[in-house]
């Protein structure tokens, strides 16, 4: 579980993943989605359309992690 994700552009997709900074290695880096990919073939950037199941996965952390209060609350 992890509330800090570093968005990345892969080369074999073309898709922005969120990838966990602990999985980011010195070759290899793991996504949420576990779509994984040599660091050299991904790009840090904001632009891009974003992988789905990685939001899903980001979104559903950050909902475990801000607990009942916070949940959903207008
Ligand atoms: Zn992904």
């Amino acid at each position: 579980m992890t509330t800090t994700v570093v968005w990345m552009r892969s080369e074999y997709d073309r898709r922005l993943h969120a990838f966990d900074p602990d999985k980011i290695g010195s070759e290899f880096a793991e996504a949420l989605c576990d779509h994984s990919a040599p660091v050299k073939c991904l790009q840090r950037t904001e632009t891009g359309t974003r992988c789905y199941a990685c939001l899903l996965l980001h979104g559903a952390d950050l909902a475990d992690n801000q607990g009942e209060a916070a949940k959903w609350a207008h």
